[in-house]
Order: structure tokens, then C-alpha cells, then sequence
């Protein structure tokens, strides 16, 4: 990667924080303030992730007493993974929302819960056996990427300061729930985490016992995003860029396309995983397969509660679709 610490105004440092998925790197920030630094989204925890972190402190001339808080945009492991060890290390807030901090209860403590019930949701779908084994090794993996786990503040919609100016935080479900945004009307720029992402059309996931509809969630919450005014959006991938508001509609077109697209593929009768196969392809990773099947679920959801798609009989322990 070519240099990873980019400053982009006095306050504003972006630190390209490398993950090992094709995704490459999570953007976190530094913000600085009369009252110290705080750093958003902070990456996932791996040793190249602390290295860096320990060489960009150091370049900057931050110390670890320096950091003020750790504010997380949404909780997925590339952004909240090192908070804990942030916080091990300068004693600082960690904030998250309510809605975050109980997936991350789900996922990673304890018993994972949220590991069964995915493994259940996706043999419903048709799933295969070896491929539902692969997973279950898949998302325990994901255990030591997020540890040590940090003390979390509830971070609610409303105000909040990072370095010295108040963005307001706004709830943006879809991507992830309980997702928040940080807007500042008056610079007209936010950090948007991975509501819209430039090139990229962020995961939109069907997750047991946190939201019923998590597609017609972020169509509402993009169209809510394309009316700001922003001239710089800072990402949790790829780069800053200046096209937020378009490119929030471009992604409400994108899912409308693929909606018709999925429509269209059940004239006659299919599973999730069937149409997740047709519309993503047979060469993913697990780790796609799992965010593509997901995905697909999600649309279809969204496809049966506006009545354009109707549920048949399980059969076989298995849910196929198929078009009004
Ligand atoms: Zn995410
Ligand atoms: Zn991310």
C-alpha cells in the first residue's frame, strides 16, 4: 500500500488500516481537538493493523494519554476490532451504538448465538451441508479479530463532538443496524462508515433477530442520505470523495435493478441459495458466499413484503420462492 497516513484537512487524518480480505484496507480517522485526538472506526485487530497504528502515533507525535475517545460508526469486526486494545492502552470511551453493541453481544460473546441462528437461517435457505460446516469454522474465526473486547458508551442519535465541532449522529440502518453516521451541516461533510461507499455497493445482510427488513431499511435511510448537502464524504473503504448524494441514489437504483433482476428469476420456484448462485456466481469464498447469500436473502424479503414474491412450503427443510 502506498503511504496510509493521509492527512486531508488540519483536524482530519485518514489512516488505512490493513485488513486480509480483498477489500484491502478500512479507512479510520483521527480527529483532532483542543481536548485530543479521536479516532474513528480503528480496523480490525491483527498485528499489521497495531503496527501501523504504532507507526502512524508515533509519526504524528500522538501519544496513547492524547487519544480522547474511539467512536464507531457500526460495529463489523474491520471497524470495531482494535477499539478494545485502544482502550486497553489509553483508557479511553469507546462509543457504539445500543443496536451495535447488542450484535456485537451476539456474535462474539459467549456462545455466539448469533452463529446458530445464522447456520439455521441459511439451511433454510438451501445451503449446503459442507458449506454450512466451512462457515461455522468461518465465524469463530472472526473471535480474536475483535479481542480484546472493550467497554462500550451508548452513543445515541443526536450530538456528538469529535475534536472540536459538533456533527450530529444519525441513525442510517441497512448495511449494518444500528449504523450511525456522523453529518456537519455547517463544513457540509460527514464520515458515512459503510452506508454509501464510493465503487463499492456496501453488504446489505438478513440477520436473525435484528431487523425484519433490512433492505427497505437502507432504501429509506439512502433516500434520507441523498437529500444532505456534503461536499467531502470520508468512507470506511476506499477513498474520500465528493459524489455522496449521488452516489446514495445510484444505490437505491442498483437494489431497485436487482429486485427486478431476482423477480424475474423466480418464474419458477428457487431457493435463496439458488438465486443467490445465479445472481453472484459459483467462485466465492466463504467469506462472500456468506455476505452474498445474506444479501440475497435480504432481497428477498424485501421482495415477499411488498407481495411480489410468495413463499412455498418447506420442502426438504428448505424455503423456495417464486414470483406472484
Ligand atoms: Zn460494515
Ligand atoms: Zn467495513
Amino acid at each position: 500500500m502506498l503511504n496510509p497516513i493521509i492527512p486531508h484537512t488540519d483536524e482530519i487524518t485518514q489512516i488505512k488500516v490493513p485488513l486480509p480480505f480483498p477489500l484491502r484496507w478500512v479507512n479510520a480517522y483521527l480527529v483532532r481537538g483542543s481536548r485530543g485526538y479521536t479516532v474513528i472506526d480503528p480496523g480490525l485487530h491483527t498485528p499489521d493493523a497495531e503496527a501501523l497504528w504504532q507507526q502512524a502515533l508515533q509519526e504524528l507525535g500522538i501519544a496513547y494519554e492524547h487519544i480522547e475517545q474511539i467512536v464507531l460508526t457500526h460495529h463489523h469486526p474491520d471497524h470495531y476490532g482494535m477499539a478494545g486494545w485502544f482502550q486497553a492502552r489509553t483508557g479511553a470511551p469507546v462509543l457504539l451504538s445500543e443496536t451495535g453493541l447488542r450484535q456485537v453481544r451476539l456474535m462474539w460473546n459467549g456462545e455466539q448465538p448469533m452463529s446458530a441462528l445464522l447456520l439455521e437461517l441459511f439451511a433454510r435457505h438451501g445451503l449446503p451441508q459442507a458449506a454450512l460446516e466451512e462457515m461455522t469454522k468461518h465465524m469463530a474465526s472472526f473471535v480474536e479479530l475483535v479481542s480484546p473486547q472493550p467497554e462500550v458508551t451508548l452513543l445515541r442519535e443526536g450530538h456528538v463532538r469529535l475534536g472540536d465541532r459538533v456533527y450530529e449522529a444519525i441513525e442510517t440502518p441497512g448495511h449494518a443496524a444500528g449504523h450511525l453516521v456522523f453529518y456537519d451541516a455547517e463544513a457540509e461533510t460527514i464520515f458515512c462508515g459503510d452506508h454509501v461507499l464510493p465503487q463499492i455497493s456496501p453488504n446489505v445482510s438478513f440477520l436473525p433477530q435484528v431487523e425484519d427488513n433490512p433492505l427497505g431499511a437502507y432504501l429509506r435511510s439512502l433516500a434520507d442520505m441523498a437529500a444532505l448537502k456534503v461536499k467531502m464524504a470520508y468512507p470506511g473503504h476506499r477513498e474520500p470523495w465528493s459524489g455522496f448524494s449521488a452516489r446514495a441514489e445510484e444505490l437505491v437504483r442498483h437494489h431497485h435493478e436487482r429486485l427486478a433482476l431476482m423477480e424475474d428469476q423466480l418464474s419458477a420456484p428457487l431457493s435463496a441459495y439458488e438465486v443467490c448462485r445465479a445472481t453472484f456466481g459459483e467462485r466465492l469464498s466463504i467469506h462472500q458466499l456468506r455476505f452474498a447469500l445474506s444479501e440475497t436473502i435480504a432481497h428477498l424479503v424485501l421482495l415477499e413484503a411488498d407481495g411480489r414474491i410468495r413463499q412455498l412450503a418447506l420442502d426438504n427443510g428448505v424455503h423456495r420462492f417464486v414470483r406472484r
